[in-house]
Parts: structure tokens; C-alpha cells; sequence
């Protein structure tokens, strides 16, 4: 039976979250993305609503609920600000996700309470500086040595890695060579404040100004053999498979900000005047935004798509692709266009559509670029 209405659980949360978003986040936040600053409070507060733990069972402290939950979440922070939505994916779906898949259940038990409330942040550092889109390339490497694993190289571009609130990062290192020559790669915690583990300075970006983006690096970093999470010689496959539910939440944050794109060109186009009347009682300006729409809501039966299959245990690598590649080019179609609604205000920082406009590139790059998404679904064609 074919039924897309979220269930009155998921319709409240939606609910809630809306008004968090809107009451809470939006008087503030234009602030904090122009001086480049965390909002850590705000982040708490999140914390506090219980959105870092949706996905996850009760018995670590998580919410019961599930991933289709945590997009329909995602959806509503970032029809607001992109900046707070990826700070809850990364949590989520990047920080917390492999240790809950992967982890022992002393790693589960030792993390999983602290990230679920929120009180902690975690992060995943796969990208390095000489790569992303080729992530078999990895050139960080670990030793195994007198019970520690001695950790050498860097990462960059990592979300969530250098806040008040981080408490760990998962990262893939060359743990070995596999039998056929390959490289081994795993996956191993490396609690913040670790020694030989340098945090560098946020970046400065183009947009996510809010959230907070760093290059890491490590230097003889030695963390307990046990912080391996899951299988030595998995890490490369069990990131993989996070990527790929990773894809549905990056939709839905992008179906979020397309979402947005439409709420203040409505708003906007019936309250600005020009040769005597509201601009959007020209058909060119209704127009654009009745395109913005279409773009927004098929755009989300695409990761509702996609989360169905993950739900029903089938195979949603497709969807999950074709999801973030078509939402992440209509959130930047959408910001183009709401830009161009609101004219020279448009390009000033004190209208969310300008915020909207830089934070939108991005999404179609980060957690697989528009190109990898074409290759992958070429690929599971049988083409390419
Ligand atoms: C703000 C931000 C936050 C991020 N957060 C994280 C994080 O938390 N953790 C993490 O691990 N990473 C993170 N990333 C990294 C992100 O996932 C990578 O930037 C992305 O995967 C692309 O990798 P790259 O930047 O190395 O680009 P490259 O891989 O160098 O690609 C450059 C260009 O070449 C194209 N290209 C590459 N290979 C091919 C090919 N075979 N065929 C066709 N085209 C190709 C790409 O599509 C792209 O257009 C973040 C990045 C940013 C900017």
C-alpha cells in the first residue's frame, strides 16, 4: 500500500521541531554564521529536544525511533539554517551511526549514552587532505604496537570535529595489506585530547558558517587496541554503508533548504511592491516560485523513496544516490531563484535566502559529489 503521510509520531516531532527552528534558531542564528561561531547553546538545546539520539534504541539512551525520523528532522532545521541541520546529520548519522553499526558493546555502552543526549558531539574523518571522492586512497595509517594502535597522517574537511561538545572522531586508517594486495583499512575511535592528536582552525567557507569544519592531524597518536570499531581490515566497506544512508539524510536536508527557498520567495514576493503592486502578482515571479515548489516536493518523494527501501531492509543504494543527486541540484537551483525573487536583498546577509544561496553549493559535494552519485547509479545500470 502506497502511503507517503507520516504517522502522527513523526507528524509531532515534524511539529516540534518546525517551531524549535523557527523560534529559536532563526532570531539567532544570522549572527553566529556572519562572526563564523558555533552556537553551542544552540546545540545543547537540540540536545536537550532529544533530535542527536532519534535513530537509536532506548537502552543507549536514543530515541526509539528511526532514520526516517531523524530526515524528516533534518528537513525542518534546514528549511530554517543549514549550519544547525548539518551539525545534527554529522552527529547523528557520521558520528554516532558506526559505533551503533560497528561497535562492541563496551564501545556502545561507553559512547552511545553521551552522544544520544547530545552532551557530546562525534565526528568521522574519512576525507584527507589529498582526497575525498577516492576514499580507498587513504594514507593515514595505524600500527598495531604493544596494545595501542599508533595512528600517523591527517584528515580534512571534518564536521563536528573541534567544538566544546567533541568528544571523539572515527577515523579510517591503513591498518595493512590485504591478501589480494589491497590496502587494509579500519576504522578507529580517537577520543579528543588525545595526545598526538592536534585539532587545526575552523576553516573559513563559503557557507555552513555555523557549523564548525576542521583539518585534523596526528602524530604518533596512540589510542587502546580495543577503540578499533568493528572488524579490523572493514572500515573501508562499513563507511561505505554509512555514506549510503548518509545520502538519504543530505537529501533531506536538501529538500529542507529548497523547502525554505519557497517560504521566504512566498513571503517575500506578496509583500514587496513594485509599479504599484506585490512583485508576485507577476507571472514571472509566480512562476518561478511555482517552479521552486515542484522542484522542493518531488525532490522529497525521492528520500522518502529512499528511506522506505532502508526501512524495509531492501537494497537502497539507488534511491539513495538518485535522492541526494536530484535534491542537492534543486537546493541550488531553488537558492538561485529565491535570490533572484528578492532582488538586491537578496545578496544582503539580513535575508535568509542569501544565507540559503551560500549554503547550498555544498550539498553537492559533501558526502559524495554530484559525479560519484551519476558513477553509482551508472554503475548499479550496469553502465559506466
Ligand atoms: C563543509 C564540508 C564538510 C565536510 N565534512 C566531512 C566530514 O565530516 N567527514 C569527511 O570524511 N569528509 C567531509 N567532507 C569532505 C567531503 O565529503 C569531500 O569534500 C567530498 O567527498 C569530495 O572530495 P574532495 O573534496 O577530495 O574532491 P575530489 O575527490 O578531489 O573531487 C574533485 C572533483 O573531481 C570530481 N571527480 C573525482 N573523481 C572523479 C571520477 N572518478 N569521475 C568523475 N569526476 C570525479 C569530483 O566529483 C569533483 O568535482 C566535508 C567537506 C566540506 C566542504
Amino acid at each position: 500500500m502506497l502511503d507517503y503521510r507520516l504517522d502522527a509520531e513523526t507528524e509531532a516531532l515534524r511539529k516540534t521541531v518546525q517551531e524549535f527552528a523557527r523560534e529559536v534558531i532563526a532570531p539567532q542564528i544570522g549572527e553566529f554564521y556572519e562572526r563564523d561561531e558555533f552556537p553551542t547553546q544552540i546545540v545543547r538545546q537540540m540536545g536537550e529536544l532529544g533530535l542527536f539520539g532519534l535513530p537509536f534504541p532506548e537502552e543507549y539512551g536514543g530515541g526509539g525511533g528511526t532514520y526516517f525520523d531523524l530526515c524528516v528532522v533534518l528537513e525542518e532545521l534546514a528549511r530554517v539554517d543549514s549550519s544547525m541541520a548539518i551539525t545534527v546529520e554529522a552527529g547523528v548519522s557520521l558520528g554516532a551511526m558506526p559505533i551503533y553499526r560497528f561497535g562492541t558493546e563496551a564501545q556502545k555502552r561507553e559512547w552511545l549514552p553521551r552522544l544520544c543526549t547530545g552532551e557530546m558531539l562525534g565526528a568521522f574523518g574519512l576525507t584527507e587532505p589529498g582526497g575525498g571522492s577516492d576514499a580507498g586512497a587513504t594514507r593515514t595509517t595505524a600500527r598495531l604496537e604493544d596494545g595501542s594502535w599508533v595512528i600517523n597522517g591527517s584528515k580534512a574537511f571534518i564536521t563536528n570535529s573541534g567544538t566544546d561538545l567533541t568528544g571523539l572522531v572515527t577515523v579510517t586508517a591503513v591498518t595493512g595489506t590485504r591478501p589480494d594486495g589491497g590496502k587494509e583499512i579500519s576504522a578507529i575511535i580517537v577520543p579528543s585530547g588525545t595526545p598526538g592528536f592536534t585539532v587545526g582552525q575552523r576553516y573559513s567557507k563559503v557557507g555552513w558558517n555555523a557549523s564548525d569544519t576542521r583539518e585534523l592531524s596526528f602524530d604518533d597518536c596512540r589510542v587502546p587496541e580495543e577503540n578499533l570499531v568493528g572488524e579490523r581490515g572493514r572500515g573501508y566497506a562499513q563507511f561505505l554503508s554509512i555514506l549510503d544512508e548518509g545520502r538519504i539524510a543530505i537529501s533531506a536536508l536538501s529538500v529542507g533548504l529548497a523547502q525554505g527557498c519557497v517560504d521566504e520567495s512566498v513571503k517575500y514576493a506578496g509583500q514587496r511592491e513594485a509599479f504599484g503592486q506585490p512583485i508576485g502578482r507577476n507571472q514571472a515571479v509566480a512562476f518561478m516560485i511555482a517552479d521552486m515548489e515542484v522542484r522542493a516536493s518531488t525532490a522529497r518523494l525521492a528520500y522518502y523513496r529512499a528511506a522506505e527501501k532502508m526501512l524495509r531492509g531492501e537494497p537502497f543504494k539507488r534511491e539513495a544516490s538518485i535522492a541526494k543527486l536530484y535534491s542537492s541540484e534543486v537546493a541550488m537551483d531553488n537558492a538561485r531563484y529565491a535570490t533572484q525573487v528578492h532582488g538586491g536583498y537578496g545578496f544582503m546577509n539580513e535575508f535568509p535566502v542569501g544565507r540559503f544561496y551560500r549554503d547550498a553549493k555544498i550539498l553537492e559535494i559533501g558526502e559524495g559529489t554530484s559525479e560519484v552519485q551519476r558513477m553509482l547509479i551508472a554503475r548499479d545500470l550496469g553502465v559506466g
